[in-house]
């Protein structure tokens, strides 16, 4: 298929243009207008481009890429050695962040909490990043823990009483730890998500809402493979995921 294609209909599917986020969502590199081989990761690290550029990908699709609002914009050191190999090899590097967190079907939030099985009902957050529902079957904080390491196959850290029982929570892929004080302003048992910050434990423990760091990179899995998986089905291409692991 086109490259151009490819790209407005993600713009169209993640309605990327509704979004206000710290990366430019769509094509961040371009390289060949044919894509046949599409490669998909959480993070374009070098060891991602190596592996997709071995595997002769002529796309890679990503949710962080290159470009963050705050980071020097010059294209020195490992940003410059990235994009030249990607230059090089004629590859192009799509990235969508918030809208992949975000979509109703393929994102990341949608996904994870299909995986942990809970029936969202609510969304709220900035730009209705955050979501919440209840668990198919009320547990324990600790059964709940041990259904997400097994899912995610990743121990979580857990701050809680091990005998709370978790019916309603709130979760937000990867770094969403500063979202817990509108968790817990929602009313729910538990607030998931990737990375935890010192004074979440703090706020935890004297509330009683349960928190769960489930992984930055483990709970962002999800959401590009999804993606990948339904382009795939879509149009002809060969799609496959580039799970570096990470243990943050
Ligand atoms: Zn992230």
């Amino acid at each position: 298929m086109k490259l151009a294609t490819l790209r407005d209909y993600n713009a169209t599917l993640l309605q990327t243009a509704g979004f206000k986020d710290y990366a430019p969502n769509g094509v961040q590199v371009e390289g060949k207008s044919e894509v046949r081989r599409l490669a998909t990761a959480v993070t374009a690290s070098q060891q991602v481009l190596d592996e997709a550029i071995a595997w002769r990908a002529d796309a890679i699709i990503v949710h962080h890429g290159y470009f963050w609002r705050n980071e020097d914009a010059c294209i020195v050191g490992i940003k410059k050695r990235r994009i030249a190999q990607l230059l090089k090899h004629d590859v192009s590097l799509l990235a969508y962040h918030l809208p992949l967190d975000a979509h109703a079907e393929l994102g990341n939030n949608a996904e994870l909490g299909k995986l942990l099985g809970i029936t969202e009902q609510a969304r709220f957050g900035e730009q209705d990043i955050v979501s919440s529902g209840v668990l198919d079957a009320p547990m324990t904080l600790t059964q709940f823990a041990q259904q997400v390491e097994s899912r995610l196959r990743r121990a979580p850290q857990v701050i809680g009483p091990a005998d709370r029982l978790i019916r309603s929570i709130a979760w937000c892929s990867g770094g969403a730890q500063g979202y817990f004080e509108a968790a817990i302003a929602q009313g729910v048992d538990l607030y998931l998500t990737g990375e935890i910050s010192e004074q979440n434990y703090h706020l935890s423990n004297e509330t009683g809402v349960a928190f769960i760091a489930a992984g930055h990179h483990a709970t962002e899995r999800l959401g590009v493979q999804a993606l990948g998986a339904h382009l795939a089905g879509k149009f002809e291409l060969e799609h496959r995921f580039f799970d570096q692991d990470n243990p943050v």
